[in-house]
């Protein structure tokens, strides 16, 4: 079942929204620098960041080991947690040169697995940052997890909330062929149906997900359990049922 639910949820994103051609980014460089500074922020506030490292030439591994950590910080701060993020890109520059003398060509030959374990050494880069890197910068068919990811698959039944990142990341590639566009586009479907629907207030009157097994009618509205039969479902509002926990007054479990 979750495997029907799985490619259905692709094919229903796909022709709602079509291909969303990411990662936005010029060169592969700038899509790691990219997904550094995107940690806890919006993309407009990256663009700027962004924006303000090419103005003053300092998008290349070369100009950024010059640069003290300072300054990087000021550029990026539209970013956000500007002066974390400034160690954090430092950090990543370190280790490309201490690896590959700054040369990304001579990383991208690096096995995935492999390339992997290596980027999660870089302090400051979790799971989230290193799959975006090999997905995006570098091809690889890694399939990215992030919170919109989380939201989607609990609310639709597929995991259980404590359900950590191996594991989503594993229901994707069990069901999946290991196909580094179709990553690439599933990822990217998912971050739109979370920006546009799968909100923490869902909007599953109006999402292209509706209606798909494990739907959200199935699941309390409030604190997103299953309904194990009716007796259990409350009055019915909007999008769904409100189990009797959640009815009592002022309970709440989100
Ligand atoms: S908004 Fe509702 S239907 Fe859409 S993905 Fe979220 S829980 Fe599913």
């Amino acid at each position: 079942m979750p495997r029907a639910v799985i490619h259905t949820f692709y094919q229903r994103l796909y022709e709602t929204f079509g291909p969303q051609h990411w990662w936005p980014g010029e060169t592969p460089f700038e899509v790691i620098i990219g997904a550094i500074l995107t940690q806890n922020t919006n993309w407009r506030n990256v663009e700027r960041a962004l924006t303000n490292l090419k103005n003053h030439k300092a998008l290349t591994p070369r100009a950024l080991r010059r640069m003290p950590a300072g300054d990087l910080a000021a550029l990026i701060r539209p970013a956000g947690y500007f002066n974390v993020k400034a160690r954090r890109v430092k950090n990543f520059i370190d280790y490309l040169y201490h690896n590959y003398n700054g040369d990304l060509t001579c990383m991208a030959t690096v096995p995935t697995r492999e390339l992997r374990a290596e980027i999660l050494t870089v302090n400051g880069i979790g799971p989230e940052t290193a799959d975006s890197i090999l997905l995006y910068a570098f091809d690889r068919p890694v399939f990215v997890i992030d919170a919109y990811t989380k939201r989607v698959l609990y609310r639709h039944g597929l995991i259980d909330r404590d359900a950590d990142y191996p594991a989503m990341q594993d229901l994707f590639v069990r069901h999946l062929d290991e196909d580094r566009q179709l990553f690439n586009e599933y990822h990217a479907l998912i971050v739109r149906i979370g920006k546009d629907f799968c909100k923490p207030v869902p909007r599953c009157e109006q999402c292209p997900l509706n209606g798909i097994s494990y739907s959200l009618r199935d699941r309390c509205e409030r604190c997103f359990r299953v309904l194990q039969n009716a007796g259990q479902r409350g009055k019915r509002s909007q999008g769904g049922s409100v189990c009797g926990g959640c009815q009592v007054p002022g309970a709440s479990s989100r």
